[in-house]
């Protein structure tokens, strides 16, 4: 009886075990990221960041590394070309993008863009 309770606990521990290796194994090799214009989960790769730095400039994200809060964007023609992009990016990083901000972010989304459709097949 003692037994049988001690490798219930057991076979319970080493799913639990199992499970968070798995999210963290997910977590490595998959990190998904929500597009702020369309609202779908794409790998972190395909997705580009855009950034408010600690400076309060908003500004796209290259590396992927920069310290501030970010936002993700699909580099798909109907999610960069779209007309509400400052206003859900606003949203996103709940803050307002000045006019300069605004059309350097315009303009490093256009390069993005033409980098994209270089890459498309
Ligand atoms: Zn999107």
């Amino acid at each position: 009886m003692v037994g049988e309770v001690k490798r219930r606990q057991n076979l319970r521990k080493g799913k639990l075990v199992e499970l968070s290796r798995s999210l963290v194994d997910v977590g490595k090799t998959l990190p998904k990221r929500t597009c702020f214009i369309c609202r779908q989960k794409a790998n972190k790769s395909v997705l580009c960041r855009v950034v408010r730095t600690i400076e309060g400039t908003v500004s796209l994200d290259i590396t992927g590394m920069e310290p501030g809060r970010g936002a993700y964007l699909c580099l798909t023609r109907e999610c960069l070309g779209s007309t509400s992009i400052q206003l859900r990016l606003e949203r996103a990083l709940r803050t307002q993008i000045g006019i300069e901000d605004k059309e350097l972010l315009v303009a490093q989304i256009k390069e993005n863009m033409m980098r994209f459709k270089e890459i498309e097949p």
